[in-house]
């Protein structure tokens, strides 16, 4: 068996904006008082399944983790120090608001790395506004890159921010000056959420707002966009999100202490398990292993599979010709 070297750490479920096609469903996000046991995550943390090396990294999530408070997001962060204290901390955060201790924690735990994530689209407050959730990320996007911190922006490319056009988003990367951007396949959690399917491999059903044609079109010319290019703007490779080889080394720690596998599974009652050990036994890594090894079969043979690795596992491996990784199919 794989180690576990990558760590979600869902603090909580609450969230300070309401986002429609969230992957935590809206009676969970709507509960701030939500809270990831600190004794639950120490006996967690202890598992020999679990990598004890630099190699490991430890995410906090949410939800919104900045909502917990800067207490108790240190007893988070030191139960995590204790038990593992080689490995490498950074957080998500959804920038709609970026308290001064959040910033510090950036530069003084989390090595100047955190992450972020975005749509041009299906992004809002709690009242509904998308432009007042805009104007709030930008400023705070901009804010925590002149204090050196660098963030990954992960774009959730949604059929709005699709329809938007690219220049909203160079005109963010231009304001803010943040350098590392990668573009997300988007899924409507909100359907799923509604009436939850999983395959044969017990691995959810989940669907697009976007095709592959037009999610590919648009990364394509982020990419070749001149700006860009000059301005030495990272764009993440297609190896790099949750692609069918790392997820074997994943391990989410939910809010409602129990653990799964992928952080997109966190509120899929059928994919949590009470610790690692029911995980373990219950032969959902090797389902969904099988069903990577199934679902990458067109790409046998592909000259970009070492590059691509068929992309991320819940994206429709071909479709209308075109397959994950973009190339077209004929
Ligand atoms: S580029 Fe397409 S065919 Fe090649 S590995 Fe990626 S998804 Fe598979």
């Amino acid at each position: 068996m794989s180690q576990i070297n990558k760590i979600f750490i869902n603090t909580t479920w609450g969230c300070n904006m309401d986002c429609p096609r969230c992957y935590i469903p809206k009676n969970l996000r709507d509960d701030h008082k939500s809270r990831l046991s600190a004794q639950y995550l120490n006996k967690v943390l202890k598992h020999q399944s679990i990598d004890q090396s630099s190699d490991t990294v430890v995410m906090y999530m949410g939800g919104e983790p900045s909502i917990i408070g800067k207490k108790q997001f240190k007893a988070y962060i030191n139960a995590v120090k204790k038990a593992l204290p080689e490995a490498r901390h950074t957080v998500v955060t959804n920038f709609f608001n970026l308290p001064a201790w959040l910033t510090n924690l950036s530069i003084n735990e989390f090595g100047c790395q955190i992450e972020t994530t975005y749509a041009n689209g299906k992004k809002q407050t709690l009242s509904g506004n998308e432009s007042r959730y805009q104007e709030k990320f930008i400023k705070n996007l901009t804010a925590v890159t002149l204090e050196g911190v660098n963030c990954t922006v992960n774009v959730e490319l949604n059929v709005e921010t699709i329809k938007a056009g690219i220049e909203p988003i160079i005109s963010i990367m231009k304001q803010s000056n943040a350098k590392d951007w990668a573009f997300d396949y988007s899924v409507n959690f909100d359907e799923f959420n509604h009436n939850p399917g999983y395959d044969k491999f017990n691995y959810p059903i989940l669907t697009s707002s976007t095709r592959l044609r037009d999610y590919w079109s648009f990364v394509h010319a982020i990419k070749q966009d001149q700006w860009v290019i000059d301005s030495e703007v990272r764009i993440a490779p297609r190896s790099d999100g949750f692609n069918v080889l790392e997820g074997r080394s994943f391990l989410t720690i939910n809010a409602n202490n129990t653990v799964t596998t992928n952080p997109l599974f966190s509120t899929m009652s059928a994919l949590q398990y009470s610790d690692i050990d029911a995980l373990n036994s219950s032969n959902i890594r090797e389902n969904h292993q099988r069903r990577a090894v199934s679902r990458i079969h067109p790409c046998v043979g592909c000259d970009e599979f070492f590059d691509c690795q068929g992309f991320s596992s819940h994206i429709p491996i071909q479709q209308e010709g075109v397959c994950a990784g973009g190339l077209s199919h004929a």
